[in-house]
């Protein structure tokens, strides 16, 4: 029998927890031949231990041939010890008068933590995605926090940003969803995002050939950046089932490999397209397996293009800026 892999996930007593965790076990990531091991890392009160357990007997009772092993833990340290893929859901939620700082603040101590004991304890080669928002920020704490892992060891998840893309352009053109390739998200998972269809085909034809620029900057930049509002507006709770699903495609493609196809991953960059180094910013990669990826180069932007990424690039910058004094050495 295969060694079970080892996936640890902090915060999985959330709703997208609730998601994940199935799909998980069930082997939808990793596939039907691979066993997993499980760890979760529990918050310390009564309300979410409750819950997490009644989770837990859940999973039991799927009897998944592919679950090999689960815990709870409470120690970050121990959650992480030789975990090789770990999914940082759990965040602190914004809360009523919150400023966007505050949040940044609050949630640095979360992921100073977690990037300490990730460096402490997971395998060398582990792959970290950041879920809880602000991801992006939360991703660039913990890695600064992680000093003997190599920062490509972590990416945040705009992987939904970019399945919601790809949705839209499917019910716009009425072609089925594997037909389209190429589209790519910039910059932070928040409304300045920008979703990029300048390399996009459908069915082998270029997307800007079937839909017009105002369909694009009308419907489509502001539905796809405000789809998680629109979202909590219908069901009343924030996207999960889908965020769930992103993040299995994202790590599944992370460590597989893509198949040569372009992906959206926020990663630090190295600085391409004058994205200052080390921000973790949504780009397209090419995930070419056992982990790796490699950053799509030399796209050439058009001047509105490039002005929605020097926004929201932006952004991300104003943001490291905030938590500078939180990672200083
Ligand atoms: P829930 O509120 O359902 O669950 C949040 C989880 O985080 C719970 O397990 C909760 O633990 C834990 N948590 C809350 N406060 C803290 C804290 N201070 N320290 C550690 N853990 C904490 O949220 P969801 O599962 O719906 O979403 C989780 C995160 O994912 C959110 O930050 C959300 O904004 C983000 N998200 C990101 C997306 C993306 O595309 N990047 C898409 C959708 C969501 P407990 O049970 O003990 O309260």
């Amino acid at each position: 029998m295969k060694h079970p892999a080892r996936i640890a996930v902090p915060g999985p007593a959330g709703q997208i927890g609730y998601s994940i965790l199935f799909r998980l076990a069930s082997g939808a990531m990793l596939g039907p031949d691979q066993p997993v091991s499980l760890t979760l890392l529990e918050r310390p009160n009564p309300t979410s231990s409750a819950a997490l357990k009644g989770v837990m007997m859940e999973l039991d009772d799927c009897a998944f041939p592919t679950l090999a092993e689960m815990k709870a833990v409470r120690d970050p340290a121990e959650a992480f010890d030789g975990a090789e893929y770990v999914f940082l859901i759990g965040a602190r939620p914004r809360g009523p008068g919150m400023e966007r700082a505050d949040l940044l603040e609050a949630n640095a101590s979360i992921f100073e933590t977690q990037g300490r004991a990730l460096n402490e304890a997971a395998s060398r080669n582990v792959k970290v995605l950041v879920v809880g928002n602000p991801c992006n920020t939360n991703a660039y704490i913990a890695y600064h926090h992680a000093p003997n892992l190599d920062p490509k060891c972590f990416s945040a998840m705009m992987r939904l940003d970019a399945n919601r893309a790809v949705a839209q352009l499917a019910e716009k053109t009425q072609k089925p969803v594997c037909s389209i390739q190429g589209v790519r998200v910039w910059g932070n998972h928040s409304n300045s995002m920008y979703p990029d269809i300048t390399a996009a085909t459908i069915a082998g034809t270029a997307a800007t050939e079937l839909v017009d620029e105002a369909w694009y900057n009308d419907y489509f930049l502001p539905t796809v950046a405000t789809r998680g509002g629109a979202i909590i507006k219908a069901r009343g709770k924030s996207s999960a089932a889908s965020a769930a699903s992103a993040a299995i495609d994202h790590m599944r493609d992370w460590w597989n490999g893509s198949d040569g196809r372009v992906v959206t991953m926020a990663v630090p960059s190295d600085g391409s397209y004058g994205i200052p180094e080390g921000i973790v910013c949504g780009m397209p990669v090419i995930c070419t397996g056992n982990g790796n990826y490699e950053i799509v180069k030399d796209i050439e932007f058009t001047a509105a293009g490039r002005a929605r990424l020097d926004k929201t690039v932006a952004e991300l910058v104003k943001e490291s800026e905030t938590v500078a004094p939180l990672i200083a050495e």
